[in-house]
C-alpha cells in the first residue's frame, strides 16, 4: 500500500487558513501538503493571505492550475470561459469549480491514498466538498464528528449494529457498555426517499454516541474502517482520534490573530452611509471576485472598494447577450445610485435585526435569498 498522504486545500478563506495553522501546530507529526487552486481571478487580499500563511508554515503552498490552461498561457478562468464559448458559470452550471478546483485536485492526488482535511467549523451544518474517489477520505478536525457523512451512514446502519456493539465491547464495560449497546441497538427508522428524515435520525444517533464518549467513538470508527477500503483503514494509529476539541468562529479568529497570519483583508469591515445612517460591509467569502454566489451587498462592496474589478466583471456580462452574474439583474443595473441605496438600506435593516437578536458575526450572515454558497470555494 502506498504511503498515506495528508493534504489541506487552502481556499483563501479564514477557515481553511486557520485549519492549516491548527494542524501544523497541533499535529507536527503529520506530513501535511498544502495546495491552493488558483483561478487567476482571486482578490489581491487572498494572494496576500496565502503569502502570509506560507511565511507562517515555513513552506510553499502548491499552486494547482489545470495543465491545459497553463499551456494556453491564459489564466484558468479565461481559458475555460473561452472553451465554454462565453457561457458564464452559475449555480446551475458550475463548470468553474469542476474545471478549476476539483479536476486539478483529483489529478494532483492521483491514486495515492489521501486524507483531505476540511475546515468546516463546529458551528456549521454543512458537509463541504467530498470527493467521490475512493482513495480520498475527508476528515473534519474542527467538528466533534470528524468523519464524513458517508462513513457515519455506513457505521450506524441497522445492518451493522452487531459489529458496532462488538467494537464497543472492546472499549467499555459495565454501565457504560450497556448504555452504548442500547444506543447502538436502537432501530434507525429509515424511510425510503425521505432524505431529510433519514439524515435527522442518523444525526440523533450519532449525537448520542458522541455525547457518551467522543474519543471512544473515534476509536470504534477507526476499527470499523479496518475491514473496509478507506485510506485510513491501513494505518496503525491516527492522532486525531484523541482530539475532542470543537472549534467555532471565535476560535478561528483567535488562531488567525495569535499566529500573526491575520484575517483575510477583504473581511475587514468598512463603514458605508445610507439614509443618514452608518452601516458596515465587507466580503464574507473567499473565491473569484465575480463569484455569482456573492450577496448583493458584496457586489456593492466590490464596486466601491475595487471599482476596476467590478468593471472587469461587467465586461464579461457585455460579451454575451443575456448572460449576467446575478439572476434577473445586470451589474450595470445593480450600480444605479437608487439601487445601491436600496441594497444598503436592506442590508442595514437586516444587520440591525440580527444585532438585536445578539448575533456577533454579522458578516457571516447571508441574505435570506442566498444559498450557503460553494462547498469547495468557501472554506
Ligand atoms: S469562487 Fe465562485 S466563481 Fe469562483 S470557482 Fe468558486 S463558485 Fe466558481
Amino acid at each position: 500500500m502506498a504511503k498515506l498522504r495528508h493534504v489541506i486545500g487552502i481556499s483563501g478563506g479564514k477557515d481553511s487558513t486557520a485549519l492549516a495553522i491548527y494542524l501544523k501546530d497541533k499535529y507536527p507529526q503529520l506530513d501535511l501538503i498544502y495546495y491552493f487552486c488558483d483561478t487567476g481571478k482571486e482578490l489581491d487580499e487572498t494572494y496576500q493571505l496565502i503569502d502570509r500563511l506560507e511565511g507562517y508554515l515555513g513552506e510553499k503552498i502548491t499552486k494547482l492550475e489545470a495543465d491545459e490552461a497553463v499551456k494556453s498561457g491564459k489564466n484558468p478562468f479565461d481559458f475555460y470561459y473561452n472553451s465554454y464559448r462565453g457561457y458564464l458559470p452559475s449555480n446551475v452550471a458550475r463548470w468553474c469549480t469542476k474545471k478549476m478546483k476539483l479536476d486539478p485536485f483529483e489529478k494532483f492526488v492521483g491514486d495515492s491514498p489521501t486524507v483531505s482535511y476540511v475546515g468546516i467549523r463546529g458551528d456549521e451544518d454543512r458537509e463541504g466538498y467530498i470527493s467521490t474517489k475512493s482513495n480520498i477520505q475527508s476528515i473534519f478536525p474542527f467538528r466533534r464528528n470528524i468523519w464524513s457523512e458517508e462513513i457515519i451512514k455506513s457505521i450506524l446502519a441497522n445492518d451493522n449494529r452487531t459489529e458496532l456493539s462488538d467494537l464497543y465491547n472492546k472499549y467499555f464495560n459495565g454501565a457504560e457498555l450497556d448504555r452504548a449497546v442500547d444506543i447502538v441497538n436502537e432501530d434507525l427508522q429509515i424511510i425510503d426517499r425521505n432524505k431529510e428524515h433519514n439524515r435527522k435520525v442518523i444525526l440523533e444517533k450519532l449525537e448520542a454516541l458522541l455525547s457518551l464518549d467522543t474519543v471512544t467513538f473515534n476509536h470504534v470508527v477507526f476499527q470499523f474502517l479496518k475491514s473496509r477500503n478507506y485510506p485510513l483503514s491501513f494505518e496503525d494509529d491516527y492522532p486525531l482520534l484523541n482530539d475532542e476539541q470543537v472549534l467555532v468562529l471565535d476560535d478561528i479568529f483567535k488562531i488567525l490573530r495569535d499566529s500573526g497570519v491575520g484575517v483575510p483583508g477583504y473581511y475587514e469591515k468598512i463603514d458605508y452611509q445610507v439614509n443618514g445612517e452608518t452601516g458596515q460591509y465587507a466580503r464574507s467569502r473567499s473565491g473569484c471576485y465575480f463569484c455569482f454566489f456573492q450577496q448583493k451587498i458584496e457586489w456593492v462592496w466590490l464596486h466601491e472598494q475595487h471599482p476596476d474589478l467590478y468593471q472587469q466583471a461587467m465586461e464579461y456580462e457585455n460579451e454575451k447577450e443575456g448572460f449576467t452574474w446575478n439572476q434577473h439583474e445586470s451589474l450595470q443595473d445593480l450600480i444605479h445610485p437608487d439601487r445601491i441605496d436600496q441594497i444598503k438600506a436592506e442590508h442595514l435593516n437586516r444587520m440591525n435585526k440580527e444585532k438585536s437578536k445578539g448575533s456577533k458575526f454579522l458578516i457571516d450572515i447571508l441574505d435570506d435569498t442566498e444559498s450557503e454558497g460553494c462547498p469547495v470555494c468557501f472554506i
